[in-house]
């Protein structure tokens, strides 16, 4: 007899669905949520596909969840990330999937309040709740316990004794609305063209890809908000990616003086319940936009009408474990399946977006000036070959002087170095040792505030000795090289009485104390800021008006032809702080090499050129977008036993015409974690399909044994 079969794909390392029969007291449609016995245990999963046939002998799923529906759009989605990345289905499905927790109820929290007569036994801890719920207020029992001082097992107490009773709780609304209206800026007529173009994108409702290109300060989150307004005018839903850093109180104030209400934002530290609930109002559209992460890609949209990926050329957009995907490539497939407008804004673009956009496949709006006349900060070079500071210390003359002098004027310098912690290296002076990490092949960086030597890449973490521990040679040991916390020790020394931070991820405090140091800085406290990376991107510092580049070098020797790209923009984006509130900005930006393309580039401020160049090579070398790239990744604890794998894999790599294997070759980072790691390289021609060629390459190779791993980054960033 037939029955109805369901095709359930699991969040697990598994490409394929598996199949249960459903039974007859069950209604279920593709999409839905259901729990199924899987081994000895049950498991959530997805209804990936129903059809009627033959049971034999298929196990019954359990039962179906109350769990938002996975659209068709949703399975397509995955499915296709799954095809590209040529990670397991089953892998992705993870990345969307948040099941809720069984039997408990939903939406509602229980709330105390004052009811009955006072207990018979009154306490001191039981006077103070008593105290603290006087006027019949209803209360989370938390709420009610933490004002009194006592546990809530007072509380439960008070409850069976008919003092208090317990009620249900609407929980407060998760995603206010959002209002189109709320505050319409006057736009410049550039920001005016641009805003009527996406407008028009949002109201055509149809795939397609803009790139919305301006400097720094160029006003474009004004115009994308219009974009914005106008899907939310339509009833849309709305989605803004932004790198994680970027999720500050100054982009969510600035979203609700312009729609009167904050987005719902999405991110790794959003957790429970507050997760769960986003999530499901993603899913029934109560929640209108969402600013996120990168993960906010997999959220259940009920009626996508628009994407922003804001900084699109961020390489914090990849995902480099698990499913190697890239945010801004993965928001135009959805944008295309969901036939919506996506917008990529930056000031910097990447190589393959300035690509596309010139070559048509995506659209382009271009802000060329500052918004408001303010003009971009005038870059000079200092040329540490003429400008040496002394010995150990890192401020050249020139840039102390304009320190100086902007201090004196109550305004705010920044000085970037991309380098966490005191010193990256530490050696000692009698016997030559190198201090390195166990676990990888890097040194170990200083970082004093600790007194600790950490591996930046797997975290490793020994206190700093006092002798070499090498040699045993009593105090030897020196520090090599700037990091932020050696320049703020430079800066200390030399203003003694100037207030002075670091910012940079490592610092105590974690992410909040990290936002409300930002805000501080915004709001002009600090007259000297020492910052990574961290300070360089999107943040809005009215107050600072000098830009301080100690190494301009640090990205450039690096061997991956992406270097040129990433420093280009990285110092783009960090110079572009200057000058962004009232008073004119300038930058010096400290280099051994001034004449190199990167760096002269930036000085005359001939973006297209740099661009021209890059693209030039990019073509040359048939690397994206001109061609495909993918790297596959192999490890094991055991060097030859990666190195064996690795070979069988060249070996057995039979590549086409318009396919070139490359290497193995030791990866760039030879150890990482405990494990060796050699690489090949898949350079195609553009027309050919890579996912294609790898699985059937994968399927003809033996596959790994014992604890070797092969890991596939298509379009891995650096190479
Ligand atoms: P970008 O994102 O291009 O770096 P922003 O969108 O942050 O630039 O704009 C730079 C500054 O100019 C911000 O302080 C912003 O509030 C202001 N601004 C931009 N456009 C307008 C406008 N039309 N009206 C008023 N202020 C604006
Ligand atoms: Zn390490």
């Amino acid at each position: 007899m037939k029955q109805i079969i369901a095709e359930i794909l699991m969040p697990l390392a598994l490409d394929k669905p598996y199949s249960y029969v459903v039974p007859a007291h069950i209604s279920l449609a593709e999409g839905d949520v259901v729990l199924a016995p899987l081994g000895v245990r049950e498991t959530f999963g997805v209804v990936w596909r129903l059809f009627e046939g033959d049971p034999a002998k298929l196990k019954p799923i359990s039962k179906r969840v109350d769990a938002p529906n996975f659209s068709e759009n949703l399975r397509k989605f995955l499915d296709w990330i799954a095809w590209y990345t040529l990670a397991p289905r089953g892998s992705c499905l993870a990345l969307a999937l948040r099941p809720p927790e069984l039997d408990r109820v939903d939406n509602i929290r229980l709330g105390v309040r004052l009811a009955g007569p006072p207990p018979a036994r009154m306490t001191a801890a039981r006077q103070r709740v008593l105290e603290a719920a006087e006027g019949g207020m209803l209360h989370t029992k938390r709420a009610l316990a933490d004002m009194a001082a006592v546990s809530t097992s007072v509380i439960d107490g008070l409850i069976d004794e008919g003092t208090l009773e317990t009620l249900a709780m609407a929980p407060p609304p998760i995603a206010d609305e959002p209002k189109p209206d709320f505050a319409v800026p006057e736009l410049s007529p550039e920001q005016k063209k641009a805003a009527d173009y996406l407008r028009a994108e949002v109201t055509k409702a149809k795939a397609s890809v803009t790139l919305l290109e301006g400097v720094t300060g160029s006003g474009k989150t004004e115009v994308y908000f219009e974009a914005v307004a106008e899907a939310i005018a339509r009833g849309k839903q709305t989605l803004i990616l932004l790198p994680e850093i970027a999720l500050t109180a100054q982009f969510l104030d600035r979203f609700s003086r312009r729609f009167g209400v904050r987005p719902s934002t999405w991110h790794s530290g959003v957790g429970g319940r507050k997760r769960e609930r986003l999530y499901a109002a993603t899913a029934s559209g109560e929640a209108r936009v969402i600013a996120g992460a990168r993960s906010a890609l997999f959220l259940p949209f009920k009626e996508l009408g628009l994407i922003v990926v804001d900084e699109e050329h961020e390489a914090a957009y990849k995902q480099e474990d698990g499913v190697h995907y890239h945010a801004r490539d993965m928001a135009v497939v959805r944008g295309r399946i969901e036939q919506c407008p996506v917008i990529l804004a930056s000031a910097t673009p990447s190589i393959e977006t300035r690509v596309n956009a010139e070559r048509g496949r995506y659209g382009r709006v271009h802000l060329p000036e500052r918004f408001g006349g303010r003009i971009l900060p005038k870059i000079t070079p200092i040329d540490l070959r003429k400008n040496q500071p002394l010995a150990g210390r890192w401020l050249s003359e020139p840039l102390l002087n304009a320190i100086r002098e902007t201090v004196a004027a109550g305004e705010q310098a920044l000085l970037f170095l991309n380098r966490r912690g005191y010193a990256p290296l530490t050696l000692c002076r009698s016997c030559g040792h190198r201090y390195e990490c166990p676990n990888c092949s890097t040194w170990l960086v200083e970082h004093k505030y600790r007194r600790a030597l950490v591996c930046h890449h797997c975290g490793h973490v020994e206190r700093r000795p006092d002798n070499c521990i090498e040699c045993g040679t009593v105090d030897s040991l020196t520090s090599c090289g700037p990091g932020v916390e050696r320049i703020a020790e430079e800066v200390a020394e030399i203003f003694p009485d100037v207030r002075r931070i670091v910012l940079s991820s490592d610092m105590p405090g974690g992410t909040e104390r990290m936002r409300q140091e930002l805000e501080a800085v915004a709001a002009g406290e600090f007259p000297i800021v020492i910052g990574t990376q961290l300070v360089a991107k999107g943040h809005n510092f009215p107050g600072m008006t000098l830009v301080g580049v100690i190494d301009a070098d640090v990205g450039l020797t690096s061997g991956d032809p992406r270097a040129s790209e990433r420093t280009f923009q990285l110092l783009q984006q960090v110079t572009g702080r200057a000058g962004r509130g009232e008073r004119a900005g300038r930058a010096l930006v400290q280099t051994y090499q001034p004449e190199h393309p990167v760096i002269s580039a930036l000085i005359s401020g001939d973006a297209d050129r740099f661009y021209r160049e890059e693209s030039r090579v990019r073509e040359y070398a048939v690397l994206p977008p001109f061609g495909r790239l993918a790297a596959l990744i192999v490890t094991a604890r055991e060097r030859e036993a990666a190195e064996a794998h690795a070979r069988l894999l060249a070996r057995s790599s039979q590549p086409p015409a318009g396919v070139m294997v490359l290497g193995p070759a030791e990866a760039p980072l030879f150890q990482l974690r405990g494990r060796y790691r050699y690489r090949l390289l898949v350079k195609t021609e553009r027309a050919v399909q890579i996912q294609a060629y790898l699985r059937e390459w994968i399927e003809r190779t033996e596959k790994p044994k014992g604890n070797v791993r092969v890991t596939i980054d298509i379009d891995p960033q650096s190479f």
